[in-house]
């Protein structure tokens, strides 16, 4: 059964319960009155017929009189004498079950009544009794019995029950249509979130479910909207990083394939015999370069993988950032000189960081490296600029620049302005990427500024722990 149906036989079966209920109290609550009201009016009408019996002492014309009494109330009556015995009747058939002689146990507790009626109202009984002592001693009627049927008091009930029963039957009917609807309107959302939960389950993410009430259905409505969004943007989210995965390991491939070539080649040449010595060394220092390529490369992607498993797979020590460039400096020098480059540094100070030395190191290295690389003239200059509580590292170079067109991918893994230049240079694609990782996992980033044909400025900023002027 549906949550509509039971909803609204719910509703049904316990609004006509109600109504039954009200209905049958209704009537017996009636009932009841009416005869406590037909008692009062019969213990009256008793009271006004003794006194009128009392008044009859002409004893030829008596009989008569009662009948015409009994005629006009429409109650019936029966005269007995001051012994108890009965002696008048009217109607008699109303009579015939009737014991002839009043009890004694009745004459006594009349005498004490003192011209006041008995009213017999037994459960058993049809009727309603009342006998009353007319207090007469020169005659010899003494007592009256005037009953009535309790159907009489009962008529007014019967119409009454049938506008009740009506107004029941009504009642049911409209409950019934009412209760359908109510249901309905209960259900719909119900049914409503059930589709939309079948549907999330089923994978179908795209819905949203518009309810448009502030109760706890439309609560219970954004929540599930919110859930298939959550679920969404993470469907998306693995879709994209599986994508990314994917390209990662082609571009891996493709990177190895190359060095591997030329290195086999090289192999190949070395194999043959008379290859002059000095022919043999170029291709050694070939092999020995692309060598070192692929290993390059696989030590990228190792931090690389690190970074995207591990946030923070930093380890910070404070260090005065100027002794890393110092190594740095060192290590570059002799290599821009060879290249007929000036590698130079500016406003270098003493400053103390909070940050991983090695990996900072690791950032300068790719940086100066790349200054080095690209840059067929002029200078590269690396150098602090002091911010408000800030170091910015900076390395500038005079290099050809980099095309506002690229910028924005500059630092995705394996990303190259020029990829032959790149490779022939020895470059992975993967030196920024490193970069931008590692500086991320110190809460910063790596900003670029360059121009075709002027060169290129990249900085990063790292917070200043203390710093000597
Ligand atoms: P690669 O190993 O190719 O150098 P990187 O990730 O270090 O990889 O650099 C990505 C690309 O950015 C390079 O291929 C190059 O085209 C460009 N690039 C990086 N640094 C410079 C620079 N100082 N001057 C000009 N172009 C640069």
């Amino acid at each position: 059964m549906k949550i509509r149906s039971k909803l609204a036989w719910t509703y049904i079966i316990l609004l006509i319960i109600g109504i039954i209920t009200i209905s049958a109290y209704s009537i017996l609550t009636i009932r009841s009155f009416l005869l406590d009201e037909g008692i009062e009016q019969f213990e009256r009408d008793a009271l006004s017929m003794s006194l009128a019996a009392s008044s009859f002492d002409d004893n030829a014309l008596f009989d008569d009189k009662i009948t015409r009494l009994a005629q006009l109330s429409k109650y019936e009556i029966a005269v007995y004498n001051n012994e108890g015995y009965r002696f008048l009747t009217f109607p008699d058939y109303a009579f015939e079950d009737v014991m002839e002689v009043l009890s004694t146990n009745l004459l006594q507790k009349l005498e004490q009544q003192d011209g006041s009626p008995i009213i017999e109202n037994s459960e058993q009984s049809e009727k309603l009794v009342a006998y009353v002592d007319l207090g007469r001693s020169n005659n010899q009627a003494q007592y009256l019995r005037i009953s009535q049927d309790k159907s009489q008091y009962y008529a007014a009930v019967a119409s009454i029950r049938h506008i009740i029963y009506a107004g029941m039957i009504f009642s049911i009917g409209a409950v019934i249509i009412v209760s359908f609807l109510f249901a309905r309107y209960m259900a719909a959302p119900i049914m409503k979130l059930d589709e939309a939960a079948n549907d999330i389950s089923r994978g179908n993410l795209d819905r949203e479910i518009d309810l448009n009430r502030n109760d706890e259905f439309g609560t219970l409505a954004d929540s599930l909207n919110h859930m298939a969004r959550t679920l969404r943007a993470d469907n998306d989210k693995l879709k994209r990083l599986n994508e990314k995965q994917s390209q990662f390991f082609a571009d891996i491939t493709h990177e190895v394939r190359n060095p591997l070539h030329t290195i086999s080649g090289a192999m190949e040449m070395l194999e043959l015999e008379q290859l002059p010595a000095e022919k043999k060394k170029q291709y050694m220092a070939t092999a020995q370069k692309q060598i070192k390529r692929v290993a390059r490369l696989f030590e990228d992607i190792k931090t690389l993988q690190r970074y995207d498993f591990d946030e923070s797979f930093i380890n910070r020590e404070p260090f005065d950032l100027k002794m890393i460039v110092d190594e740095v400096e060192t290590v570059y020098y002799p290599l821009a000189e060879k290249k007929g480059l000036e590698l130079h540094t500016k406003n270098i100070t003493p400053c103390t960081v909070d940050a991983d030395p090695d990996k900072i190191e690791q950032v300068l290295d790719n940086l100066v490296s790349n200054a080095i690389k690209y840059t067929l003239e002029g200078s590269i200059e690396l150098g602090f600029n002091f911010l408000d509580g800030e170091v910015e590292v900076y390395v500038e170079d005079t290099g050809p620049g980099i095309g506002s067109e690229h910028l924005e991918r500059l630092f995705d893994r394996f990303y190259r302005t020029d990829k032959a230049r790149s490779r022939d240079k020895g470059g992975t694609g993967l030196g920024l990427s490193v970069v931008k990782g590692i500086l991320k996992a110190h809460q910063s980033d790596i900003k670029v500024e360059s121009e075709e044909g002027k060169g290129s400025r990249f900085y990063f900023k790292l917070p200043i722990l203390n710093k000597k002027d």
